[in-house]
């Protein structure tokens, strides 16, 4: 007669979790053809504590009904089923300590020697079990029955070991476990524990191996329900995927590669192929990559990218790695009729040398590392570390805005026609000794990806009109101060609304300002122009800044109406050895000129360079040749000296 108590009901979850898992591993790493691979993955420890589990569990039933025949002729089948009873159940323990090593990290590049001494408790009470028909010294069987033999507390010992083991690994690397997985994890851990102790102290609960089996399951649903992990499309690991493993890598301290590959021209195709062609084309990169990975786990985790987790035992070999991927992206790739070149960017970084926490990581791989494309090519940690240093760069920005770091200086701007300074530039500076070095055109970009930008403009803004007011500007031949105006400036509402608050406040004339703009053509929104144009209604005066280089056309001349147009000092130095880029340059302000514009060449530097502009015919001139940028104080001396008179 069968009873339905804890043992059966242990067994027959052990044996849902035996066949859940092997069904979920058939669905999952479709790719990895490598054997090795997936031996050596958490989930085939994981099986094998399953098994091990469902035998010990069912042994422990069968042996149950076998006592209950009392026959002689079942004794072979008694001593047996004991016999799987042990052999399995120091399994269990085993496995599970290999999977707590695992899922910790803790295993992570440890020699041979570590696991032989590791499973050496294992295999010695393996062999007592399998020697023990011989010496009876774990059970022996008579005509009273069952007995435990001498050695049966080592057998028990050896367990328990395993299961410290586990708690030992579990709380030395917690931080391996993702969040919000601790506290189950932890809690199955324990549940495990007091069922061993409970079945120590009342052997007539049997409730060991039902509070294994819970636990086991709960693992199951926690830590193996991997079908959240793999992405659907190419069968490849997903982003939760990597970033557990990530996690596993950076607790466990040991060197790895990670070669990050990222499709850059994708999203040009995407344009002009169907979804679906490009569904294959990913399709068919992820396949190659798998093939050439290997042994190696290929994660997708983002439309466009792509990953390989190399171990540290194979570190050499990322480079090599990185090699056959980059020669292979030479090629074409083809899907149906179409022949895709597609361009990647590749990034071998050592983790946890390079990133040496999840959130670093987690930076990294959201880096688009170009903006431009630049074909395929080995992007080097460095380059990549200069843009994360951006992003440090923003929170710097918001601290200097916050601790009133934040100062402007001026550079004269010199009038050819009247010999005197007339006007001025304001160009932002940081009092601060982590932006000594750093030139505004580093952190303004900065400054515009990350929003500070519009603080930043109102404080120059507002900075530039009590400098007027304070200084009496029109008695010191002063005619205007230019500043610079970022386009991302207009993206934020009330611009001129709060320009114009700001100027009644200190009572002064809109044309004691001037804004400088330069335009790229990305950023000739509906948006921007209206703001542009509404400042223009009311009565601001614009310069076009920095023009000759970007995006700055011969168009927006005739079809926007500037006061001054400010040559780009790049082109003004090109004309010191190139003759053509000179006679351009000449010839461009001539046209300029003829549209009605002032000319403002920035960047001179030297007499020949003020005879070069002057006589081209720019009628202001900004450069070092007159002053560098110089703080207020300085500014006003420089301007009651009549130094350029
Ligand atoms: P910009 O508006 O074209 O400013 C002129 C830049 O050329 C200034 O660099 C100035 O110091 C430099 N310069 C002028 N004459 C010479 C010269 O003879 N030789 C050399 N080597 N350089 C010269 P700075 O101050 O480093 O500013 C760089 C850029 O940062 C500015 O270029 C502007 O685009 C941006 N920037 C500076 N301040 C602000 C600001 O308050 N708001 C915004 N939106 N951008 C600003
Ligand atoms: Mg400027
Ligand atoms: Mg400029």
């Amino acid at each position: 007669m069968i009873r339905f108590d804890l043992e059966n009901a242990a067994w027959i979850l052990s044996l849902y979790c035996l066949v859940y898992c092997l069904m979920v591993n058939r669905r999952q790493y479709k790719f990895s053809r490598s054997v090795k691979a997936n031996l050596l993955n958490q989930h085939v420890v994981f099986i094998l504590a399953v098994f091990s589990l469902t035998v010990t569990s069912a042994s422990s039933v069968a042996g149950s009904f076998l006592e209950t025949l009392s026959s002689r002729q079942v004794f072979f089948w008694q001593y047996l089923l004991h016999t799987l009873y042990y052999l399995f159940h120091i399994t269990l323990s085993t496995c599970l300590a290999l999977y707590f090593m695992d899922i910790t990290g803790a295993g992570v590049g440890k020699k041979e020697k570590y696991f032989i001494l590791f499973s050496l408790p294992y295999l010695l009470v393996v062999l007592l079990i399998l020697t023990n028909p011989l010496s009876d010294v774990c059970f022996y069987m008579d005509a009273r029955g069952y007995h435990r033999g001498a050695w049966m507390p080592l057998l028990y010992a050896c367990g328990l070991a395993y299961l410290v083991i586990c708690f030992l690994l579990f709380f030395r690397h917690i931080r391996a476990i993702s969040r919000t997985d601790r506290m189950e994890v932890g809690a199955l851990l324990f549940l495990a524990a007091v069922g061993v102790v409970l079945q120590a102290l009342y052997p007539q609960l049997r409730v060991e191996l039902f509070a294994e089996a819970l636990t086991l399951l709960g693992i199951m649903m926690i830590m193996e329900e991997r079908s959240g992990h793999v992405d659907p499309l190419t069968g490849a690991l997903n982003r939760p995927a990597l970033v557990e493993a990530s996690r596993r890598l950076i607790e466990s301290g040991r060197s790895s590669r990670l070669i990050l590959v990222k499709l850059t021209n994708l999203d040009l195709f995407a344009k002009l192929f169907s979804s679906r062609e490009i569904d294959s084309l990913i399709l068919q990169v992820a396949e190659w990559l798998t093939e050439t990975a290997g042994d190696y786990e290929l994660f997708h985790y983002r439309d466009r990218d792509f990953a390989i987790l190399v171990p540290d035992e194979a570190n050499a070999l990322a480079d090599e790695l990185g090699g056959a991927i980059l020669q292979r992206f030479e090629q074409n790739w083809q899907t149906g009729a179409v022949n895709f070149r597609l361009e990647a960017e590749l990034c071998i970084v050592r983790v946890p040398e390079d990133v040496s926490s999840l959130n670093e990581l987690d930076e990294l791989i959201a880096i688009r590392f170009r903006e431009k494309n630049q074909g395929t090519r080995l992007v080097s940690f460095h380059e990549v570390s200069t843009f994360r240093r951006n992003r440090h760069l923003a929170q710097s920005l918001r601290d200097a805005v916050e601790g009133q770091k934040l100062r402007v200086w001026y550079q004269p701007i010199w009038s050819v026609e009247e010999g005197r300074t007339v006007a001025a530039e304001a160009l932002l500076r940081i009092d601060s000794e982590e932006f000594r070095g750093i030139s505004p055109e580093v952190y303004i970009p900065v400054a515009e990806q990350c929003g500070v930008i519009r603080e930043i403009g109102l404080f120059v803004f507002e900075e530039v009109c009590r400098f007027l007011r304070d200084c009496d500007y029109r008695k010191l031949g002063l005619e205007y101060v230019d500043v610079n105006l970022s386009v991302y400036q207009f993206l934020h509402d009330n611009l001129a609304e709060r320009f114009e608050a700001i100027r009644e406040q200190y009572g002064l004339p809109r044309d004691a300002i001037n804004l400088e703009i330069t335009e790229s053509a990305s950023m000739q929104t509906p948006v921007v122009e209206a703001a542009l144009e509404e400042l223009r209604r009311i009565g601001y005066h614009f310069s076009l800044d920095d023009f000759g280089t970007g995006y700055s056309n011969l168009v927006q001349l005739i079809r926007t109406s500037y006061k001054n147009v400010k040559m780009d000092k790049s082109l003004l130095w090109d004309g010191d050895h190139n003759e053509n880029a000179a006679r351009l340059l000449d010839n461009l302000i001539r046209v300029i000129r003829g549209l009605g514009c002032n000319v403002v060449q920035e960047g001179v530097e030297t007499p020949a360079q003020l005879e070069r502009s002057a006589s081209a015919g720019a009628n202001l001139i900004q450069g070092y040749f007159f002053s560098r940028p110089i703080p207020e104080q300085k500014f006003l001396e420089y301007l009651k000296r009549g130094e350029s008179n």
